[in-house]
């Protein structure tokens, strides 16, 4: 739990933080004038007496170990995030919130009251599982919702598919889009059960891009009108200048986001965005890439045609997100730059969550069309390739986050899937530097890792498909070195 994970607990604000208290009292008289809505208020108020040294606090409590608990995983094979095999029998004791032994031998424990020893059987403990491409906020609720719903009610169904989420295994998401930092601080603070989230924030894309969901009668946009329910809500910023871009990139990372999402062509869920469409310009993206950097960190892009994904390289863009309609010499430059992508063998379920016939639905099959080629081009040139599902607006396809993982295997071979979803994706993380909320290493088993680990009841490398019913199959969830389900407790 946080130091400051209580609102009872808190002194008050003038005494913590004397120079926002007047800062505290102009929010309220804005309130009054009705431009703001109370959990604004409530939000900002809090959030003022997380300066410097209570943030540092936070991002402590998070990272050490969580009262230095004891798990002792007894006979298991261990999948270590990188290896094709699985190892022989071992024990393994997890110490607050890391790995501290892997051992073939016993490792003696005082067998104290707070320790919790696991008799694994010879099952498998592997990393926890790490969606790279995941919108915290977006994957229950439809897009109508999203975009007239209450935001309490939204906030509460996050919470209950982060859940969700990490009770499949998934123990760590990339958001790459969304208001997602309360979410977020309410998971790391131990208040709501959840992966960790490494979040971009709001998206940010061009008038008419990928992001901008205003309806017509919103525009022309008028310098000082209101901002649209989209950029109210933080789920994306429009941004038409690279200065412009710079303040929305710096806003983001000033609420905590872990690396800048941007939207370099057009989109399938956006109305007023063709698929073939690139949208910042190239001195746009750069100003982008100047300001994470800057600031320590990467900038990742949506993009799917040769055209903007080639634009976003030249502008120094580390990742690509789709990819779907991209060719093959865009393939190669992706491989020889070092540039990641994050692409989806996307089920053709998704698309029902756009009416037949309806433009969106033409766009979503029309990139369906592309997974197979891109995945082929992905191998063929060993472009550094990390998993992630992009599960919108359906908690039922949530459900099978799994499956779409091992879905992979019409490519990959199952060691190569799991690998994937565990240390390399902690590899494209690792390129937040110091804007990881997690200081330690993911994706991983291995002395001295965060303690984020699955024991699966049998061999997922002999059968993967063991991860599409994580409830029946995966017998211990644990994150942080906490459990969080331990199906063997008598
Ligand atoms: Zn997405």
């Amino acid at each position: 739990m946080s130091s400051i994970g209580s609102l009872a607990q808190m002194r008050p604000v003038q005494a913590i933080c004397p120079v926002f208290a007047s800062f505290g009292l102009t929010t309220i008289r804005t309130l009054e004038r009705g431009q703001y809505r109370p959990l604004v208020l409530a939000a900002l108020l809090v959030g003022l007496c997380q300066t410097g040294e209570a943030q540092e606090a936070q991002r402590a409590s998070s990272s050490t170990p969580s009262g230095g608990a004891v798990t002792l995983f007894q006979n298991v094979q261990i999948f270590d995030g990188k290896s094709s095999t699985l190892s022989g029998p071992r024990n393994v004791l997890v110490r607050g919130s890391q790995i501290e032994r892997v051992s073939t031998g016993p490792i003696p424990t005082d067998r104290s009251a707070t320790n919790v020893l696991i008799d694994g059987g010879g099952r498998t403990l592997m990393p926890g599982l790490i969606d790279m491409h995941w919108h915290t906020m977006m994957v229950r609720p439809t897009p109508a919702a999203l975009l007239t719903g209450d935001i309490g009610h939204l906030n509460l169904v996050a919470g209950a598919e982060a859940t969700a989420t990490l009770m499949r295994g998934f123990t760590t998401v990339r958001d790459v889009g969304g208001p997602a930092f309360g979410l977020k601080r309410a998971i790391d603070e131990g208040t709501v059960a959840g992966p960790r989230i490494f979040p971009s924030g709001a998206i940010i894309t061009v008038t008419s891009g990928h992001g901008d969901f205003r309806q017509p009668f919103e525009v022309p946009r008028i310098l000082g009108a209101p901002q649209s329910r989209g950029e109210q809500t933080g789920a994306a910023m429009i941004a038409d200048s690279p200065d412009e871009v710079r303040v929305r990139v710096r806003e983001q990372l000033m609420l905590g986001a872990s690396q800048i999402k941007l939207t370099a062509g057009g989109g399938v869920a956006s109305p007023h965005s063709p698929l073939d469409a690139s949208t910042f310009t190239e001195a746009e993206l750069r100003a982008a890439v100047e300001a994470a950097e800057n600031w320590g960190t990467y900038v990742t892009v949506h993009a799917y045609t040769s055209a903007s994904i080639r634009r976003a390289i030249a502008a120094g863009v580390k990742c690509i997100e789709h990819g779907h309609l991209m060719d093959e010499p865009t393939a190669k430059l992706i491989a020889e730059k070092g540039i990641w992508l994050t692409t989806q063998a996307f089920p053709d379920e998704m698309a029902d969550a756009f009416p037949r016939g309806s433009l969106e639905r033409a766009k979503a099959l029309e990139v369906f069309a592309g997974t197979d080629r891109t995945f082929a081009l992905a191998k063929k040139y060993k472009i550094k390739t990390a998993f992630g599902t992009d599960i919108l607006f359906s908690q039922r396809l949530a459900q099978r986050q799994g499956e779409l993982l091992t879905k992979l295997v019409r490519w990959y071979t199952p060691a190569e899937t799991l690998v994937m979803a565990t240390g390399t994706n902690a590899q494209l993380l690792a390129l937040s530097g110091k804007r990881s909320p997690y200081p330690g290493k993911l994706g991983v088993v291995e002395e001295g890792a965060l303690a984020d680990l699955l024991l699966v009841d049998g061999d997922p490398i002999a059968n993967i498909k063991l991860l599409e019913d994580p409830e029946k199959n995966l017998l211990v969830i644990m994150k942080d070195g906490r459990i969080y389900k331990n199906a063997l407790r008598n």
